[in-house]
């Protein structure tokens, strides 16, 4: 590709291509405490109806609704007590009910049940007989059989995210384990002479904080890091490092892919073979992004500034690492807000502005963090979003509706 000539995405443009480039990684079998924030390879089918029979949502008297049709109250004879666990002896008649605990199967002939709260002891009538005070229909407080799962049919569709309760409904269905794709391996390298590791003194260079940063990042968005160091900036050392990749889904470069004299990223990845999908983006921050391939393994050599390296990796990375994993929802989270402040700036690259977020007034106020630089991690902390300032607009007034894309950054 010619560098000059090198097209000017834009960012949902670069995200559809990244992710044209990924797709589930191979599944696995993993525990389900182990699978939360997974994504299911395969559709889970039912084994089990559930809940197996028709129960009460609440304590109170299972009922003919029929017998209620009379103006209340409607008094009733108790032919028993059904507790959660216990199967029921007694056919409820005409005239007749149970008094019933949450959870438990309702009686043959019984339709529906009416809460205790709405019944009244008959006065010297002992616990064989109740006054029913308001009327219900069929169905009422009733949790019908198979409405949790019905055995043969799918249960959760591939893709579908584990979250807590889906956890929940696989293990009611017995399952111990289940079949998820396997997590991103995931290799980082920082590149630059000015760089030094976090646990020695700098002298005069400064701390590589994209490689641990980006770590974490990755881990959060379920991948698993392998940090490979510090590449100097010179040819020899970037592609010492970067021969070294073998058996990743995923290589993360920092910095070294812009236009400066010592910028080798770009040429030695083309040197080794990896074929370049496009390489700058119309944002800021982040305009210098480079995205390859080679055979399965994708390459992104993100900008060195620490909060370019972060928002790139929110805009494009962490999407193609959610695809890996198999996730179905792979786009970047957005709910609408309001400017809290007044923004400008020139056509041409879309701005993601750091912003905190909050509740007031019944909406989502954002306000622009003061410092907005890329290349102070000052004007990422405090961030709760990013405020998408889109390429065309030149301002944004007061109270302008916008969009916002919560950060997986935050604590
Ligand atoms: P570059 O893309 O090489 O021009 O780097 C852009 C800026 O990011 C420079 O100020 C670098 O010092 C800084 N930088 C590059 N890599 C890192 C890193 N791993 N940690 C922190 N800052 C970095
Ligand atoms: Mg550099």
């Amino acid at each position: 590709m010619n560098d000059a000539a090198a097209p000017l995405l834009s960012v949902e443009e670069a995200r559809a291509r990244v992710l044209s480039l990924a797709s589930p990684l191979p599944s696995e079998w993993v525990p389900l405490e182990a699978a939360l924030g997974r994504a299911l390879a395969d559709d889970v089918t039912a084994q089990r109806t559930l809940p197996p029979w028709d129960n009460s949502a609440m304590d109170g008297y299972a009922v003919r609704s029929a017998d209620l049709a009379a103006p209340p109250p409607v008094r009733l004879a108790v032919v028993e007590t059904v507790y959660a666990g216990a199967a029921p002896k007694r056919e409820v008649g005409p005239g007749t009910c149970a008094r019933i605990m949450t959870g438990a199967p309702l009686p043959a002939g019984a339709d529906a049940v009416v809460m205790r709260e709405r019944t009244r002891p008959v006065p010297d009538g002992g616990v064989d007989r109740v006054d029913i005070l308001e009327p219900v229909g069929p169905g009422n407080f009733v949790r019908p059989r198979g409405e949790d799962a019905r055995e043969g049919q799918v249960l959760l569709p591939r893709g579908t995210p584990l979250g807590i309760p889906e956890l929940g409904l696989l293990w009611a269905q017995g399952l111990a384990s289940v079949a998820v794709p396997r997590a991103p391996r995931v290799a980082l390298l920082s590149t630059g002479d000015e760089l030094c590791r976090a646990d020695e003194a700098p002298q005069g260079r400064i701390v590589d904080t994209n490689a641990p940063s980006l770590a974490l990042a990755v881990r959060r968005a379920g991948g698993v890091p392998t940090l490979l160091g510090i590449a100097r900036d010179t040819r020899d050392s970037v592609e010492a490092a970067l021969s070294r990749v073998d058996g990743f889904d995923v290589v993360l470069t920092s910095a070294g892919v812009s236009v400066g004299e010592r910028d080798y990223v770009k040429e030695v990845l083309a040197a080794l073979g990896v074929e370049q999908h496009f390489w700058r983006v119309a944002i800021k921050p982040g305009k210098p992004l480079l995205v390859g391939r080679r055979a399965g393994t994708l390459f992104f050599g993100l900008p060195g500034n620490p909060t370019s390296s972060l928002v790139t990796f929110e805009l494009f990375v962490r999407p193609a690492l959610r695809r890996l994993l198999g996730l179905a929802d792979v786009e970047p989270g957005r709910v609408p807000g309001r400017l809290d402040g007044r923004l400008s700036k020139p056509a041409g690259l879309a701005h993601f502005v750091r912003v905190t977020a909050a509740w007031r007034e019944g909406g989502l106020w954002a306000r622009p963090l003061s410092t907005q630089t890329s290349g102070v991690l000052r004007s990422a902390a405090a961030a709760t979003h990013l405020l998408h300032f889109p390429r065309e607009a030149n301002s944004l007034a007061h109270g302008d509706p916008v969009e916002l894309l919560p950060l997986s950054w935050v604590a």
